[in-house]
């Protein structure tokens, strides 16, 4: 950090998608120390949530990448400066601070977790709004330790009895990710065809996958901890399945919620008025990517980024008045991932 009071950060970005990875990682390139919140439990924003196996085409220098393996390159730019992510966790307010009994001007932002994040600048790179996972009947007494939404590792999974219920993508990748490690792996979908790959669904076939269509979770089986599910069929059986633990993979809502009480202007109910300086209408106070809106915006990824390095550029006046506006290229800019290029330690 240069300088300034030490228990806040330079910059605080609400939402880790693209635009408020790419923030980040610009932030840490102009020397700036940054906190990163985002309610879901994986960066990624969209592209994570809605299509991490489709294929990006539009994003330059790269005519073709999945969704995740974008995210994986914006986690791999960032990580040298290495953020504070706070991941999990909704901001809920957004306080500002005058800085008259401390000289610490700046903002707070609240999180539905109780985390306070002192900072001097915030960039809201909310997107779509905050994303919750769509949840299972609690008709089916699932206890929520016991159900995951987003596969992040494959430790809890280890030789468990693991049920996915869901018919897209995300179910069938993940139990080709999980079949090899647990015990079991059944995937139960309420419909008779799978949304996902059908070489996904044959191949999970082949690797043991247990695959129950026009089928539902409808109950569980405790013994202190998860033991099985019911599952109900469509002719109106039920069996039970050996489970210890529920992936659902089900989708994801998004809403703006919060952020719409933090007396931003929103248009629409959806986008954040910014001038060309990505700043809005309060002090200190910056916006990019998908969730703004001024004449000619387009909301695509690429424009995120450009929007995220104005944002940030700005921002860097605000706490360093004397800082240039252009912190320079980046290659007259030893960075050190630039650096182990540079010296041949990364291909
Ligand atoms: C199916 C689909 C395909 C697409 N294909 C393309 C494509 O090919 N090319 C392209 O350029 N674009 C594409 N897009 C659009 C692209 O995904 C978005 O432009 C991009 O994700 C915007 O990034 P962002 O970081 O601004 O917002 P988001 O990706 O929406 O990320 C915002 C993040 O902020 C978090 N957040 C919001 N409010 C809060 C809060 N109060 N507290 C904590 N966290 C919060 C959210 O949880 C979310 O993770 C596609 C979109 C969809 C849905």
């Amino acid at each position: 950090m240069l300088g300034g009071a030490s228990d806040q950060v330079d910059v605080a970005i609400v939402g880790a998608g693209p635009t408020g990875l790419y923030a980040a990682y610009y932030a840490g390139f102009r020397g700036l120390d940054v906190a990163i919140v985002d309610a879901l439990p994986v960066v990624g924003g969209q592209v994570s949530a809605m299509y991490p196996e489709k294929v990006i085409a539009d994003v330059a220098g790269f005519p073709a990448v999945s969704g995740a393996e974008l995210i994986a390159r914006l986690e791999e730019q960032v990580q040298p400066f290495a953020p504070t992510f706070h991941l999990g966790q909704r901001v809920e307010r957004m306080t500002s601070r005058s800085g008259a009994v401390d000289g610490a001007a700046g903002l707070d932002l609240h999180t539905d977790a109780r985390t306070v994040i002192g900072a001097r600048t915030v960039i809201v790179a909310g997107g779509v709004g905050h994303f919750s996972p769509r949840r299972l009947p609690t008709a089916a007494g699932l206890r929520a330790e016991d159900v995951d939404s987003f596969v992040t590792s494959l430790d809890p999974y280890v030789d468990q009895d693991i049920v996915i219920v869901g018919g897209g993508d995300s179910a069938l990748d993940w139990a080709l990710m999980l079949s090899p490690v647990a015990g079991s792996v059944t995937v139960v979908h309420r419909r008779d065809r799978f949304r996902a790959h059908a070489h996904s669904v044959s191949l999970a076939q082949k690797q043991g996958v247990r695959l129950l269509t026009r089928a539902q979770v409808v109950g569980s089986v405790y013994d202190h901890e998860l033991e099985a599910v019911l599952v109900e069929h469509a002719d109106g059986s039920r069996t039970t399945e050996p489970c210890g633990r529920v992936v659902a993979a089900l989708g994801f809502t998004a809403r703006l919620g919060p952020i719409l009480e933090w007396d931003l202007g929103i248009e629409r109910q959806r986008h954040i008025p910014v001038g060309s300086r990505m700043h809005t209408n309060r002090e200190r106070v910056f916006a990019a990517g998908d969730i703004t809106t001024y004449d000619g915006k387009v909301p695509l990824i690429s424009v995120g980024f450009g929007e995220a390095a104005t944002a940030v550029s700005n921002a860097c006046r605000v706490i360093h008045p004397e800082a240039p506006l252009f912190g320079g290229h980046s290659t007259e800019t030893t960075t050190p991932v630039a650096r182990s290029v540079a010296v041949g330690e990364v291909a």
